[in-house]
């Protein structure tokens, strides 16, 4: 593999998916998905345009993205960013939010660029600003020293002056992900500032990875960095259908962002991607006009899968703590990291041959109690691995009745 792929050749989805299917845990609670359906008025709409009248909805479309989605995208994100977004030129539709981040990273980052990078991290990025020949330039978030035993995610903070430290003449973007995946960190408005004024001070853009926007929970609110003053010129917004509408599976995102910056995103697009499918491009435009006919209703299922999540990260949050475990509990997102060393001793990890100890423990764990989790350890550059070795990431978007298993077979395991 070329040497500037890094640590890429390597990946957890790809080995935990796989110990998935190994072990068969009875409850998996690692990769990000929902095990529940979809509303039905988002599943219905791929069966009623894949069987309907107009048989152009089974063909290829327009490449930067099919005209009723990219139309619905900026009749649902305008009042959202507080301006009228141009579907033909700052909406580009893309095969997942990893496309996004993959076109925006590729399009805008070139040989020896340095991209600040925030850990814990979604894994992708560092391997996707390496392709473009960048350098990550890596800053952990990390707890409060007075945080105590009953952390939230806002108690994991920044250092500022560390920050501030990173940005300079080489620096050309900052990736940012709020909600965050692991933490379910929600970064609030005066954390935003401190990002959009370094962004401003050194031209630099900010590529805000915003999948789990609609995953909040109060009194948390969602603030969309491009909506600071002066930062719709330099952010490029990613979205996606799979997390928006619990659809993983149809792996369709989007970008938003000013015409001149989504230029080069639409190069990389169109010569790697060049049109995503089109009935699940038609589907999502559907059931995002529907959304929008219920738009304040509590009924609006980007308020109400909040609402349910909310109580199940109680559930798991509980069911962590009765067991040893010292989670986070995350403002946003669908995910818990949670401290397990309380449980070292009754765990024995040498059997596992791996390098670093969470995933000792989310193996070993795995095998003896048979709930799987993602080792955090993946989410941080090799230099601040130890970051991440005490905890293990929890996925709860799961049925009711598989988080009570959950908690069943912690019991039986404690
Ligand atoms: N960004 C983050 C932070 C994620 O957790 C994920 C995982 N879904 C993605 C991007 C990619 O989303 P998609 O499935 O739409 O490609
Ligand atoms: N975003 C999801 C997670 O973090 C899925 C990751 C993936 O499919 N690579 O678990």
């Amino acid at each position: 593999l070329p040497a500037r792929y890094g640590a890429g050749e390597k990946s957890v989805w790809v080995e935990y998916i796989q110990l998935n299917a190994e072990y068969k845990p009875q409850v998996n609670l690692g990769q990000g998905f929902p095990d529940f359906h979809a509303p039905d008025h988002v599943r219905k709409a791929l069966a009623d345009v894949t069987t309907g009248p107009d048989p152009l909805l089974n063909q290829y479309t327009r490449g930067f993205g099919h005209p009723s989605l990219v139309k619905n995208l900026s009749r649902l994100y305008s009042p959202l960013f507080g301006r009228e977004i141009d579907p033909m030129n700052e909406v580009l539709v893309t095969c997942g939010a990893y496309e996004a981040l993959y076109s925006a990273i590729l399009g805008h980052v070139d040989s020896g660029d340095e991209v600040v990078v925030i850990e814990p991290f979604f894994d992708c990025y560092d391997f996707m600003i390496r392709m473009a020949g960048g350098v990550p330039r890596f800053i952990a978030l990390k707890p409060r020293p007075n945080a105590g035993q009953n952390m939230s995610s806002a108690d994991w903070v920044l250092d500022e002056a560390e920050l501030a430290s990173l940005f300079n003449s080489k620096t050309k973007m900052i990736i940012l992900n709020t909600p965050h995946n692991p933490l379910g960190k929600v970064f609030t408005q005066s954390e935003l500032t401190l990002i959009a004024d370094l962004c401003k001070k050194h031209n630099v853009l900010c590529l805000s990875d915003e999948v789990y926007e609609w995953m909040v929970y109060a009194p948390h609110k969602h603030i969309r960095i491009a909506t600071l003053p002066d930062m719709w010129q330099r952010t490029i917004t990613v979205g996606s259908a799979g997390k928006s509408f619990s659809v993983t599976g149809w792996k369709l995102g989007w970008a938003l962002a000013p015409a001149p910056l989504m230029r080069n995103l639409q190069v990389v697009h169109q010569n790697c991607v060049y049109t995503c499918c089109t009935p699940v491009q038609e589907a999502v435009a559907r059931a995002i006009d529907f959304e929008l006919s219920r738009w304040g209703s509590p009924d609006c299922y980007y308020v109400s899968l909040a609402r349910e999540l909310e109580a199940k990260r109680d559930q798991l949050l509980k069911t962590l703590r009765d067991n040893g475990f010292k989670p986070t509990t995350p403002d946003g997102c669908y995910f818990i990291v949670a401290d397990w060393t309380d449980l070292e001793n009754k765990i024995d990890l040498s059997t596992e041959p791996d390098q670093y100890k969470d995933y000792k423990f989310t193996k070993k764990f795995a095998k003896e109690a048979s709930v799987l989790a993602i080792p955090p350890t993946a989410f941080y550059s090799p230099e601040h691995k130890h970051l991440g070795e005490n905890y293990a990431r929890f996925c709860f978007i799961k049925k009711d009745e598989n988080l009570a298993l959950t908690d069943k077979l912690l019991r039986e395991w404690n």
